[in-house]
């Protein structure tokens, strides 16, 4: 297992197993922290990383913050002229050619799709562009009942012969807030790797991957209490890992006692209720980013079963009555 121990706030001491031994201690001369924090697709990033290199380190944080703005651009479905808002517009009236790179994060969104029976679905956005958070608007039960058979991944066709996208059904709308964090964060990943970078952490919002080490020790992540965020739930020392949370608290109103929030049901076109945050650790953010979002939709069953099947994929779960719960590779300590 790619996760060392846990420690959870107050007495709460979780041990899992260990699969990288570790290694010796790196020499500490002459190497210094580099560190970036930015706002880009509407929330918070940073970028953290070790480099005895002055420009080097320079040009790596705009070389990052270029690129997760690039991906802000192209997939934006805020901005009009992004890939995915020109999608939207074209693709239910033909076969529509597409970058090779929509392409892929497209291929991917339907893989988890399959893996998760329909509960990661961009497609909800069919329902879900009718929500605005900050102005506290809903659809109605009927604008719902019209539009909530649209969310169907099977409706976005996709042609790997000729790079192509088709909308089978016109009320079809895709967003991909659920996985697109996640991509950003492994494509800045990949940038600080390209130039021999070893010792790292990147963070795009709820979504964050570590490489190597914070001065010999392992890095510290936390997660954030979903009641009580200005509080950490838990603070874990972690290795080569990304991490992933999905929660109510992060967009969200109340009205009649009901907490409307950004991550929706695809079947019932609502918000997930089962839930308050799920954590998901993996081997990269793409895969955390998905899998924390589509946990979060499953609820605290399907979604445990789900990531207990997978190989080398950890849960932390807090459940609607408050109550957290972990995946059973991970074992609370006394
Ligand atoms: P995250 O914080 O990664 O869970 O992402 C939440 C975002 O995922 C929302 O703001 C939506 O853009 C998107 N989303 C909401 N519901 C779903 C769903 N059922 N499947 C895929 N993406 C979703
Ligand atoms: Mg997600």
């Amino acid at each position: 297992m790619h996760v060392k121990w846990f420690l959870i706030s107050f007495i709460f001491i979780l041990t899992v197993g260990v699969n990288k031994p570790v290694t010796a201690l790196e020499n500490k001369v002459s190497k210094s922290w580099h560190s970036h924090q930015f706002e880009v697709m509407g929330t918070l990033a940073k970028v953290e990383f070790e480099s005895a290199n002055q420009k080097l380190a320079s040009q790596l944080i705009k070389d990052v913050v270029g690129e997760m703005e690039r991906i802000d651009r192209v997939m934006s479905p805020y901005k009009p002229n992004s890939e995915l808002t020109q999608i939207n517009e074209n693709a239910a009236k033909g076969a529509m050619k597409i970058s090779q790179e929509m392409f892929d994060i497209l291929a991917r969104s339907h893989y988890f799709a399959e893996l998760t029976h329909g509960a990661f679905d961009i497609s909800f956005s069919s329902v879900g562009y009718l929500y605005n958070y900050r102005e506290q608007v809903k659809p109605t039960a009927s604008q719902i009942d019209q539009l909530r058979s649209a969310i169907n991944y099977r409706n976005i066709q996709l042609n790997p012969q000729t790079q192509e996208v088709f909308f089978t059904d016109k009320r079809v709308k895709i967003d991909l807030g659920g996985i697109g964090k996640g991509y950003a964060v492994d494509r800045s990943i990949q940038i600080l790797q390209r130039h021999g970078i070893q010792n790292a952490f990147v963070n795009a919002g709820g979504d964050s991957r570590i490489i190597g080490r914070k001065n010999s020790r392992l890095w510290y992540i936390g997660i954030k209490h979903p009641r009580n965020p200005d509080k950490l739930l838990a603070n874990m020392p972690l290795e080569n890992v990304a991490l992933s949370t999905s929660g109510d608290y992060e967009r969200f109103f109340e009205l009649e006692g009901k907490r409307y929030h950004h991550i929706i049901d695809p079947k019932t076109g609502d918000s997930a209720r089962e839930i308050q945050s799920a954590t998901i650790i993996a081997d990269d953010s793409i895969t955390a980013d998905a899998l924390s979002t589509s946990v979060f939709v499953l609820g605290v069953k399907e979604g445990m079963a789900l990531v207990n099947a997978m190989p080398n994929v950890s849960a932390i779960i807090v459940n609607n009555k408050g109550k957290l719960l972990l995946s059973k590779d991970l074992t609370p300590a006394e």
